[in-house]
Parts: C-alpha cells; sequence; structure tokens
C-alpha cells in the first residue's frame, strides 16, 4: 500500500479553518495514533472577514491576499494538529472561496460554486486513488449551514467517492478505490442546547455578543449521531491551537470561541458524525467511539 498505514482516513473541507473547527480532536487523536490524516480543503477561503484590525488590509475588497495569508494559517493549524498531509483541490487557488450564499463572488469564474462537480470530483478521485482512505468525512448536503462552498465540498466529495470506484473512470488517476465508510459532520442538538447554555451561565465572556443554537453547523436531533470522538485533554488542546493559528477568522477564549461575527460559540470537546454509507463496527442503537470500527485494512 505504498507504504501508508494500515488506517488512511481522509477529510474534506471547504475553507481553512472548517477543518479545525469541525474535526480538530478527531484529527489529532488519529494523527497521534499513526493514521495517516488526510486534508483536501477545496478553497482557500479569499472572501473571509478578517478579525485582527491590523490584518484588514487582506480582505478581499482590499488587497485580496487573505488567500495567502491563509494558506499559512492552516499550515501552523496542521502543525498543532499533527496533521502532515494537507492539500488545496487541485492546487492552491485552483478554485476560489465563492462568498456567502446570493454574492456576486459566487459567479466569479474561478469560484468554487460555479466550478463543475465531475470536473472538481477528478482531483479528488486522484487523491483518493493514491491515499485509499478507508474514511472519508465531509459536510451533508446543505453543507451544515448553506454556505455555497459546503453545499459544493459535499458536491464533489460524494461524487469523487462514486468516480474514484468506477473502475472504468480515468485509470490515469489511479487505481480504482472503495472508500468503505462516509461520514458527514454533525452535532447533537442536546450538546449545542447544553453548550450554549453553559455559554451563558459562564458570564463574563469576552466576545460582544453570544450566538445561538442556529449559528453552528450540523445540529441534528440526537437518534441521528452514530459516532461519537471523544478524546484526551491533549488532543482538545491541540484542536483549541489549531483553531487559534486562523486568526484571522476564529478568537478563541477558553471553552468559548467566536467567528467574525463576534458572537460567543462553545468550542465543542467531543466530535460527532453520522454515517451515511458502509456498515457501523457496533450494533444497532449503539455509537461508534471509533471511526475505523469494523474496517478491514
Ligand atoms: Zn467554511
Amino acid at each position: 500500500m505504498n507504504g501508508l498505514p494500515a488506517r488512511r482516513l481522509l477529510l474534506v473541507h471547504a475553507h481553512p479553518d472548517d477543518e479545525s473547527i469541525n474535526n480538530g480532536v478527531t484529527m489529532a487523536k488519529y494523527a497521534a495514533e499513526g493514521a495517516h490524516v488526510a486534508l483536501v480543503t477545496c478553497t482557500l477561503g479569499e472572501e473571509g472577514e478578517v478579525i485582527p484590525p491590523g490584518l484588514a488590509h487582506l480582505a478581499a475588497d482590499r488587497d485580496d491576499t487573505l488567500g495567502a495569508h491563509r494558506v499559512g494559517e492552516l499550515a501552523a493549524a496542521m502543525a498543532e494538529l499533527g496533521v502532515h498531509d494537507h492539500r488545496f483541490l487541485g492546487g492552491p487557488g485552483r478554485f476560489r472561496d465563492s462568498g456567502m450564499m446570493g454574492a456576486p463572488q459566487n459567479h466569479h469564474p474561478e469560484a468554487f460554486w460555479s466550478a463543475d462537480v465531475d470536473e472538481a470530483a477528478g482531483y479528488l478521485v486522484e487523491v483518493i486513488r493514491e491515499l485509499r482512505p478507508q474514511v472519508l468525512v465531509t459536510y451533508d448536503p446543505d453543507g451544515g449551514y448553506g454556505h455555497p462552498d459546503h453545499i459544493q465540498a459535499h458536491r464533489v466529495a460524494m461524487r469523487a467517492v462514486e468516480l474514484a470506484a468506477e473502475t472504468a473512470f480515468r485509470r490515469d488517476l489511479g487505481t480504482p478505490h472503495r472508500v468503505g465508510k462516509i461520514y458527514w459532520n454533525r452535532v447533537p442538538r442536546s450538546v449545542v442546547e447544553e453548550g450554549f447554555a453553559r455559554l451563558r451561565a459562564a458570564g463574563e465572556v469576552s466576545f460582544p455578543g453570544v450566538g445561538s443554537p442556529e449559528d453552528v453547523p450540523g445540529v441534528v436531533a440526537d437518534e441521528r449521531i452514530t459516532a461519537e470522538i471523544d478524546a484526551k485533554d491533549t488532543f482538545v488542546a491541540a484542536k483549541a491551537a489549531a483553531m487559534r493559528a486562523h486568526a484571522t477568522q476564529i478568537a478563541v477564549d477558553g471553552p468559548f470561541f467566536a467567528l467574525s461575527n463576534d458572537l460567543a460559540q462553545p468550542l465543542f470537546t467531543r466530535e460527532y458524525y453520522e454515517l451515511v454509507a458502509g456498515r457501523a463496527g457496533v450494533p444497532a442503537g449503539e455509537r461508534e467511539h471509533d471511526l475505523f470500527a469494523g474496517v478491514q485494512s
């Protein structure tokens, strides 16, 4: 297997920072356990809003150099998580951040939102056939919260899994490979509600406002959760450090954080998933505590 470790996990995300917010604990844990953890980020996040006033000039409507800056932030975040394989779909800058739904940037010629799904998926097929992951993690069809790049990342990831397994598809992209298990990022509603209750009870938080459960992507009824990753404090610390590394996008204060909207949210120390393809490694009704449960390597 090209000298790759026995367990191989691939995560597909829209922008630098999404991986640390959604999967920081999971990535740190599996990297530390010696699994091959690979991240594919679909855009550079060029259209993000910039939090530190001293870096405001990077923004798309000023110098438009935020993308290059966020490449560095992502590299620093990966160092915190101990993840060595991180790539941009089609190479850095191939697809541009599309901005929020309905924004004129959606129609930029390089916008990820306007990319042909099969063409974009081709780049990911090559990665899947090279790394041969047993487990793939991405968003649900709504991208968790309706951002065009998150929706498109979902479409591209799901299509790439199909195409990677098709024996007749683009043999120049490698030997066909079937991904065993696909998970979507989730947060159980009870955990979100408990997190915001904790936040309100904390009283003094260094952010101007407090968010609400609607600000959290991927929230579903608890019964939908099929896997829960509960990791050691060192991995939670790594997640917080990785989030801090995305300094243009995230401000972290203890167990809470805020994005550019300045609304405090709980930083989740456990991460949750819904298995949508492949067989669970535990009996029906139980939650997995290992994304590789039941996987034959
Ligand atoms: Zn994002």
